[in-house]
Order: C-alpha cells, then structure tokens, then sequence
C-alpha cells in the first residue's frame, strides 16, 4: 500500500482542465441555486438517482454545484481519492461523515488528541444528540487501538499529525486494524496537505479543514471530504444522507476562490516546511525544547519520514515549551507586540506566522486531566510558522523573545 513515489503536485495538476465559460483560464462561477431540466422525463431520473453530476445533470445548489464538484475533484485528485466534496466547514465535514457512519447507536474509537472542536463533538455532543458512542485511546498505543475496536465500532479516527501534541499517526497500521474490525479509518489531514496522502496508506476518507492550509490566506471557513464514489454517494442520499439533509454546503464562490489556492499549495507547504525546519534547528542548538516533526529527536522521525511525500518536508508547524502558562503568554505578548513577529491567535496555515497557547485555547474544551494525558503541558506554545520576512530574521527575533522571557 505504501507507495512512495505518489506526487500530489503532479496529480492534481493532471486533474486540473475545466476552462471558463469563454474559454477563460479560470473555470466560471456556478452561481446558480437550481438548474434547468430540459425536458420532463429527466426530472424523475434525476430524483431516483440515475442521473447525477456525472451525467450533466445538476438538480440543486445543496445537493451538488459544479464549480463546488471541480473544487473536490481537485483535492481529491492530490489525495489519490476516487471523489472529493467541499463543505461549509472542517467541522461539518468531520461531523457528517461520522454522522453517516455511527449516528444512531454506532461506535467511533478516536484518537485522544484532536483538534477541540472535534473533540467536544465525539466527547459530547455525538454521544448525547445522536447516540454515538466514542472511546478515545492513545493512537500511538496500536495494542490498545486494536483493543478498542473489538467494541463494535465502525469508524476508527484520527489526525494525520495530533493537534497539538504533532505526533504522526501510524496510517497504515490503523488502516490494517480498522479493516480487520470491518471499520473504516477516517484522517483528518488538514496539518499535511500534500505533505502525507493518508489514501496511499490506506485511509478510506480523509477530511481537511480548508480553512487552514488549503486557503493560506486565513480569509473563508471551508472542509473538503475525500473518498470513495459509493460512500459520496451515501453522504449524498436523498433520504439518508447527512451531506444532502443536513446541509453544509459550501459556496460556489468559495470554491471558486479556494481553486485558485490549490496550484501554489505544494509552494506554499514546501515554503513553511523549509521555514519551520530553520526555526526548529536553531531553536534546538539555542537550547529551547522544540517539537518538530523533521528533528531527529523527534519520537515520530522515521515514521513521518517513511510515510511522507517526496521533496515536501515537515510541515509548517511546531511547538516550544515555555515552561508555565505565564511565561509562554509573555513570549506570544512580546513576539506580537514588541518584534511584530507574527499574531496571537487561533488557526493555522495563515501566510503570517499565527501562535497559540493550546492549554487555553484551541484545546480547551478539554479537561486539565486530559490534556494532561494527552501530553498538552500549559507552558505549551504553538507555531505555524508563516511565509513573510526573513526568515534569519525572524529567528532572531524569536531568540530574543525567549531570552527576554527566561
Ligand atoms: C481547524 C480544524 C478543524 C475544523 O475546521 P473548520 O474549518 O474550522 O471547521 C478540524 N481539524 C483540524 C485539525 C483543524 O485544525
């Protein structure tokens, strides 16, 4: 399964031929809600399923919009899927793919670092609007992964690299048990666009929040769900399925405009690989505790190396321990404010440098108990590192900062 010579950049540029209206370069907007039937004999066709978006034939904005289908078509095509669909979110992409799988009495095993809006939906909400039961385990543990699934559960989740803690999920064993317990595994991989293809290790859907990498402008909220042909369809039943009924639907202009990002994606992530792997490396021989996926020490190094895509380096992102939530506020107060070296908030992907302290903010929603298990220590704080200035000199700064915070 593992195939080390699959090239995203190569295949999403093979996918990419849908030309403007006028034979623009660009592929027109579909702004519209509802599509002409040309004669009536096709409208009962169409609503039995026989005739879809692969036929020609479009029948309503929430169910299926061209320039939407393009947007998926894309991303799919970077992640070797069969099929690709754009929502109105990461997390309604998360929400309706585990929906259609395990609402109503199913089970999810979960990995127990995610990112938190994710985990208050498999911890809480699921469990208590829909009947979804979810145990969380330690995803690095496979023992008791495989332990876990003996319950019965049809879904087995996880990120590609856990938020915040950046350790890599071993994709190709947990597809192995998932399939053994006739589950599907579902990666997130919203951290590693291009970067790891989650698909050539045999993931069955894989979900990115688009907002984050995929725009790197940090200017619409969107999700993308690659997967199967059958199991789009599923999503888009009708009757039954909770992309159709439930309804986050992206818009066509977003998608037009997020099919613009897609060709410098592979620019832009090798770009923040290259600048994390600079910062991580002279922040190591500074003396700081860095975890980055591309440092030796890294517990994960071998594996991200083995599973990862050629020439596309180790992510954007890393984190530093500052010890105690004080000291890593200061270091984010005097980084933003005195050297404006980059912002403090939330999110990641952005062309400027964003920088978060996850005990108290994108992790939150859990427990200290749990972040505590989870290995989020309070001190803990994280950086996506962006694309602007140089990057010498914002490593300067960065030394700076810590200094004036020891
Ligand atoms: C941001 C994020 C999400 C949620 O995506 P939205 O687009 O904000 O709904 C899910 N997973 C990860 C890893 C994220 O970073």
């Amino acid at each position: 399964m593992t195939n080390r010579t699959f090239d995203p950049q190569q295949a999403m540029a093979d996918a990419r031929h849908e030309f403007g209206e006028h034979g623009g370069v660009n592929m027109s907007i579909e702004a519209s809600t509802t599509f002409t039937v040309m004669t009536p004999d096709l409208m009962p066709e169409i609503f039995s399923g026989q005739l879809g978006p692969t036929g020609g034939c479009y029948l309503y904005g929430r169910h299926f919009n061209p320039t939407v289908f393009v947007l998926g078509r894309m991303v799919a095509a970077m992640e070797g899927a069969e099929t690709g669909y754009g929502t109105a979110s990461g997390l309604s992409a998360i929400a309706a793919v585990i929906m259609q799988r395990c609402g109503g009495g199913g089970k999810v095993v979960s990995s127990n670092t995610l990112y938190g809006g994710t985990w208050a939906l498999l911890d809480e909400y699921l469990p208590k609007n829909c009947n979804v039961e979810t145990t969380f385990v330690d995803i690095q543990d496979l023992a008791s992964v495989e332990n876990a699934m003996k319950n019965g559960a049809s879904v087995l989740y996880t990120e590609t690299l856990s938020n915040p803690t950046l350790r890599t999920a071993d994709i190709s064993s947990l597809a192995k048990i998932a399939h053994d317990h006739d589950a599907i595994l579902v990666v997130d991989n919203t951290f590693t666009p291009m970067i790891i293809s989650p698909m050539q290790h045999g993931a069955d859907v894989v979900i990115h929040s688009a907002t984050k990498f995929i725009s790197g402008a940090s200017d619409v909220i969107a999700g993308i769900i690659c997967c199967s042909k059958s199991f789009l369809e599923e999503l888009m039943d009708l009757h039954l399925g909770s992309l159709m009924l439930m309804g986050p639907t992206m818009d066509p202009i977003v998608a037009f405009r997020l099919s613009l990002r897609l060709p410098h994606l592979a620019a832009r992530m090798k770009e923040h690989s290259a600048r994390a792997m600079y910062f991580a490396k002279q922040l190591q021989e500074f003396g700081q505790v860095v975890m980055y996926s591309g440092l030796p020490e890294h517990p994960d190094y071998n594996l991200f190396t083995k599973i990862a895509n050629k020439d596309f380096g180790y992510g954007g992102l890393f984190t530093i321990d500052m010890g105690d939530a004080e000291r890593a506020n200061k270091l984010m107060d005097v980084l933003q404010n005195k050297f404006k070296f980059g912002y403090m908030a939330v999110s990641l992907g952005y062309f400027e440098t964003l920088m978060s302290c996850p005990g108290t903010s994108t992790s939150s929603e859990m427990s200290e108990e749990v972040q505590r298990q989870a290995g989020i220590s309070p001190g803990l704080v994280r950086f996506s590192i962006g694309l602007t200035g140089g990057v010498e000199e914002r490593c300067e700064q960065m030394k700076k900062a810590i200094k004036l915070c020891s």
